[in-house]
């Protein structure tokens, strides 16, 4: 994730109010945040996850192995960067996993998160240290792993609308204050879209967090504050208090090129994490339980639809 600005909380309580709580319907697949959290830590495993790396082509193949093994069609957008410094060619690849709803005549949402890991950490002081790759066990493997536990549920059960499961790379590629190499891959995306008709896109980033507060972010709100409000109000209807309705920091982040072609796109994220962007972004700060309050958000919107 890139940057957050700390704004003053100036929107008005009618922004942020909550909607209609949803009904509780049974027969949803459970969301297993244990299992959620063995994703988290086998991507961390395979060790930084930085474009033209090992590990890259690793994850890669272990993301397509399990969603093509739970029977859904995945796709992959494979594309070339320039990198800005050195003009060197980065390999980048997103992947697209289709998973047709119940209700055919219903438009299809996103359900994304950026898989790959920061080439430097940059919030450390040492710069020994500083130059070094990220494990991102929050920063990258939390969105991740709860978009493979989401498409478990969903062999059991179709969503509601038809979903694209979308992990993005090269989302934490640019060196600070280089905002135009950030987001490469949900900038392509953007420009590639699986369908020319989709409802909403959530965004899935630092979700991992075991002390975790997700306030609303503000660049979401500001977009599409009846989607954000709709989202918050399932969370307090499902009883998961880590969902807080109130604004939080504005984000820059993968939903910013998708709101740009005009689509509803809600950021999900923690950004009070002290070991953002440092070597210390590492399983033991991330916790099952956490992506389990996310997770179960997540189900319900796709299972039950947003309204
Ligand atoms: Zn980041």
């Amino acid at each position: 994730m890139l940057i957050a600005l700390l704004l003053s909380a100036s929107l008005t309580s009618a922004a942020v109010a909550a909607t209609t709580p949803a009904k509780a319907k049974g027969g949803e697949p459970a969301f297993d945040s244990t299992r959620a959290y063995r994703y988290l830590k086998e991507q961390c495993a395979m060790g930084p996850r930085i474009p033209g790396s090992e590990a890259q082509r690793k994850a890669i193949a272990y993301f397509t192995a399990h969603f093509r093994g739970l029977g859904f069609a995945v796709s992959a957008q494979s594309f070339q960067h320039a990198d800005m410094g050195d003009g060197h060619k980065v390999p980048l690849t997103n992947l697209i996993v289709t998973i047709p709803g119940r209700e055919a005549g219903r438009k299809p949402i996103v359900l994304c998160a950026h898989w790959d890991s920061r080439p430097r950490a940059d919030q450390e002081a040492s710069e020994m240290l500083a130059t070094q790759p990220i494990t991102g066990a929050n920063d990258g493997a939390s969105g991740s792993a709860i978009l493979m536990e989401l498409a478990n549920g969903m062999k059991k059960k179709a969503p509601l609308q038809t979903v694209y499961l979308v992990l993005f790379d090269g989302e934490d590629y640019g060196k600070e204050g280089n905002i135009e190499e950030y987001f490469l891959g949900a900038r392509y995306f953007a420009d590639n879209l699986p369908a020319a008709n989709l409802d909403y896109v959530l965004l899935f980033d630092m979700v991992g967090d075991k002390d975790l507060s997700l306030p609303m972010e503000q660049n979401s709100l500001k977009q599409s504050p009846a989607v954000v409000a709709k989202i918050w109000a399932r969370a307090k209807a499902l009883g998961i208090p880590q969902f807080e309705a109130r604004p939080g920091p504005s984000v820059l982040d993968d939903h910013m090129p998708l709101q740009q072609k005009g689509l509803p796109a809600v950021d999900i994220i923690d950004f009070q994490y002290p070991a953002w962007h440092t070597q210390g972004d590492t399983p033991d700060k991330c916790s099952a339980h956490s992506l389990g309050a996310v997770g179960r958000v997540a189900a319900s919107l796709a299972f039950r639809g947003l309204d």
